[in-house]
């Protein structure tokens, strides 16, 4: 059941203890980046004797990894760095995180440690359909499979026909995959005329790298049959293996022994307590190319009061919200585009994919959702879509406050990116207004 019982049910107290002394080893190793040099320097923290030190630390935030580009945190000697990764959607420089042996090492166990907590096991047959390459979707997972030692197919996104095809020649068992395409795999799955609990051999996936709501998992687990895993991860920590979901699927394990996680108001920047809801901070604890202080993720989440059903004394994280960033202002109205999500696909006959557009007109701010339905949901009335374009409306209108325009669009209409799904498009943002 353990992938490391010592370390993943180990008492609060040894825990902490072991935080606090990796915190100040990390500390330490930081001030060997040109960027923290300077920063501890200045701001004269002193030495890390307790988790609560953390506090007097600086954050760390996204901007600043840009504007030391390239090499301003690195902490390691380049002899000692094998390996780079970069995050992914971003405008500008990218933001770089190095690794050493170590670093990959250590990560490739926490993966390990994430599936093998799902329920994986070296006789699975694991099909990954991440992206490849900078992304640290595909080669973190690849690399925690290959650990677990399960046969692993590195087949990357795209090309859903081929996808399927490996799934029934494979008999593969687990996979890896963004939540958006797996709800448009499945309709591939439908159009070629099988049924995953007849023709396929699927038991779980992994699921992550995008916000999705609890409706989006429960329809993935419904059309494939099959248990999915939340899977959080960032590359500015390693990439995935940050925290995930134990078989109670009630929260999201953060791996303490390698992750001090704070969650922050995130406009004052005050910590809060267990259980409120705020920004989430991290900080590494066993990073020796990249270590970061304080990194503000930007997303949104709380700390589950309580110990998991499961044993594990490992925190746990609930579902990501959104992002700091993502919330959208619209005529004064704070909308989550989750919250979008969640609505859409809890009425009968709306399919997986969705796009929401926000235009000005006459100072006004306007609301547009392009939602599609259904494969199976249009029988052919006017009647029937108008039906379902009111009850979407009266939905969003009823969640949001306030009124959009909504239209429905044929399944498969809208595009399908082979990464990330992206569900805003604010032309607010494009004509130099908007939040
Ligand atoms: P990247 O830097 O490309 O690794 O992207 C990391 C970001 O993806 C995180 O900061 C989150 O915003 C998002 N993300 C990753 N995993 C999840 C998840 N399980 N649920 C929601 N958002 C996620
Ligand atoms: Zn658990």
């Amino acid at each position: 059941m353990f992938w490391d019982r010592e370390i993943e049910t180990m008492s609060r107290s040894a825990l902490e203890r072991m935080q606090a002394a990796r915190l100040a080893e990390t500390v330490r190793r930081a001030a060997q980046a040109p960027f923290y040099r300077e920063l501890l320097k200045k701001s004269g923290v002193g030495k890390m004797r307790s988790i609560a030190d953390v506090s007097r630390l600086p954050f760390t935030t996204k901007a600043d990894l840009r504007y030391a580009f390239p090499y301003g945190f690195l902490a390691a000697p380049l002899e000692q760095v094998v390996r780079l990764h970069s995050s992914s959607g971003t405008t500008g420089n990218p933001t770089v995180i190095y690794h050493t042996k170590e670093d990959i090492a250590a990560w490739q166990d926490l993966v390990a440690r994430c599936m093998y907590m799902a329920g994986m096991r070296s006789t699975d047959v694991f099909q990954n359909i991440m992206g490849y390459g900078l992304f640290t979707g595909g080669l973190g997972f690849h690399y925690g499979a290959e650990k677990l030692g399960a046969l692993t197919i590195p087949v990357g996104p795209g090309n859903s026909k081929r996808q399927i095809w490996f799934m029934r020649e494979f008999k593969t068992t687990a996979i890896h995959i963004l939540p958006s395409y797996a709800l448009r795999l499945a309709t591939h799955v439908q159009e070629m005329g099988l049924d995953p609990r007849r023709d396929l051999f699927l038991r779980m996936a992994f699921v992550g790298a995008e916000p999705h709501t609890e409706e989006t998992r429960r329809r993935i687990e419904q059309t494939w049959n099959i248990k999915v895993y939340n899977s959080y991860g960032l590359s500015e920590m390693c990439g995935p293996g940050v925290a995930f979901e134990c078989p109670d699927q009630s929260g999201m394990h953060i791996w303490e022994d390698n992750f001090l996680a704070e969650i922050i108001d995130p406009d004052t920047g005050k910590s809060l307590p267990d259980g409120e809801s705020g920004e989430l901070v991290l900080t590494s604890l066993n990073r020796t190319a990249t270590p970061l202080l304080r990194f503000r993720t930007r997303d949104l989440t709380r700390i589950i009061p309580g110990a998991c059903p499961c044993g594990r004394t490992h925190r746990r994280i609930d579902r990501i919200r959104g992002r700091s960033d993502d919330m959208m202002i619209i005529n004064g109205v704070n909308i989550f585009p989750m919250q979008i999500e969640q609505t859409l696909l809890r009425i009968p006959g709306i399919g997986a994919n969705y796009l929401i557009e926000i235009h000005e007109e006459n100072y006004m701010d306007k609301l547009h959702v392009s939602v599609e339905m259904a494969a199976d949901a249009f029988q052919g009335t006017l009647s029937q879509l108008e039906g379902l374009q009111s009850r979407v409306l009266a939905a969003l209108k009823d969640e949001t406050g306030v009124t959009p325009q909504v239209k429905l669009l044929e399944a498969g209409s809208l595009p399908a990116p082979e990464g990330k799904a992206v569900r805003v498009i604010d032309m607010r943002k494009q004509s130099g207004r908007g939040c």
